[in-house]
């Protein structure tokens, strides 16, 4: 993981003030933006042995080989074990031990106790830092509170709001901004993104979940999707069977993005997340009514965020379908 251009400038103002470094800081930003890869650079660079410049890591000393292959006995990651899916993909097998457990926390207690085996310096990312439960949290603030020398810890969120006021007040706060959509769009191009525009948009203009949904089959599902949704007559019922196979999360996120640019037209504002289709939205927009459909839209985020093993999907959607129906009788 590397960090990118567009936080550059507060990777070297890091850099600048290494000597003064906070032992905790917490990392936030929105979802998707690359905030994961700066706390890896942070951390290869308070552990490398031969540092080019100030927190720059070399790629070849011990300590950056071991990072390379996540083996540095200096080195601790902190995440939930159903790590390394975004929730918006999310396979559903995945939703268990999404929480970052009182006994992961537990488990730094040797680690932070003992002496570094390298150059002196000891890291720990946790990531997300929400993931954190109560206990969990607590047991982590006796470390922050009493921070031993030369250890660092490195909480990323994309939710600060979520983490318990005592661990953010102990932590400095180092807001990561995300790019814009010109520094997006020619990032995804050179990592040959097929359709970097619309994937942003999709992404709600992240650059890393954007690359990552940026495949055939994502455009194909979506696809089907959305010519189920404007197809006249709307079949709510033949366009759940027909999608019945795929993840809930990801179709109640299309229906969710679908709703809030019709709300959004409606308001007199732009599309946001499907850009390709902004004449079925804005046809029908015309003919919806405004106020249900924002409704609709705020009810689709509230299930969102619980959305878990729903027991039939085709059941499931059928019933998010028939109340898009009911609002769009034109
Ligand atoms: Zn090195």
């Amino acid at each position: 993981m590397t960090i990118f251009s567009w936080h550059r400038s507060e990777f070297e103002q890091l850099a600048q003030r290494l000597a003064q470094l906070p032992h905790a800081l917490l990392l936030r930003g929105l979802t998707g933006i690359g905030k994961r890869g700066f706390a890896a650079a942070v951390a290869r660079g308070l552990l490398c042995e031969n540092p080019p410049a100030p927190l720059e890591s070399c790629s070849q000393c011990q300590a950056c080989r071991w990072m390379a292959s996540d083996s540095h006995p200096d080195f601790r990651l902190l995440e939930p074990e159903a790590a390394q899916t975004t929730a918006d993909e999310e396979p559903d097998d995945k939703k268990k031990k999404r929480d970052i457990s009182i006994a992961q926390v537990r488990s730094l207690t040797d680690f932070i106790n003992i002496s570094a085996h390298r150059n002196g310096r000891k890291v720990v990312v946790i990531q997300p830092a929400e993931a954190m439960n109560v206990n969990a949290a607590n047991a982590l603030l006796k470390n922050l509170e009493e921070p031993p020398p030369n250890t660092f810890f490195l909480l990323v969120t994309d939710r600060p709001h979520m983490l318990p006021a005592t661990i953010r007040s102990r932590c400095q706060q180092l807001p990561l901004r995300p790019p814009t959509l010109e520094e997006a769009g020619a990032w995804l191009k050179q990592a040959g993104s097929a359709h970097p525009e619309l994937a942003l948009a999709q992404a709600g203009g992240a650059p890393l979940l954007a690359a990552q949904l940026d495949n055939p089959e994502y455009w194909d599902a979506r696809r089907q999707f959305i010519e189920g949704l404007i197809r006249r007559p709307f079949e709510p019922l033949a366009l759940a069977e027909r999608l019945a196979s795929h993840a809930v999360p990801r179709l109640i996120g299309w229906l969710q993005r679908w709703t809030y640019d019709l709300a959004s037209l409606s308001q007199g504002s732009r599309v946001r997340y499907n850009p390709d289709h902004e004449a079925a939205l804005a046809a029908a927009a015309q003919r919806m009514p405004a106020l249900e459909v924002a409704r609709l839209h705020r009810e689709l985020v509230r299930f969102q965020r619980v959305v878990n093993h729903p027991l039939n999907t085709r059941l499931l959607l059928e019933d998010w379908f028939l109340r898009y129906a009911q609002l769009d009788r034109g």
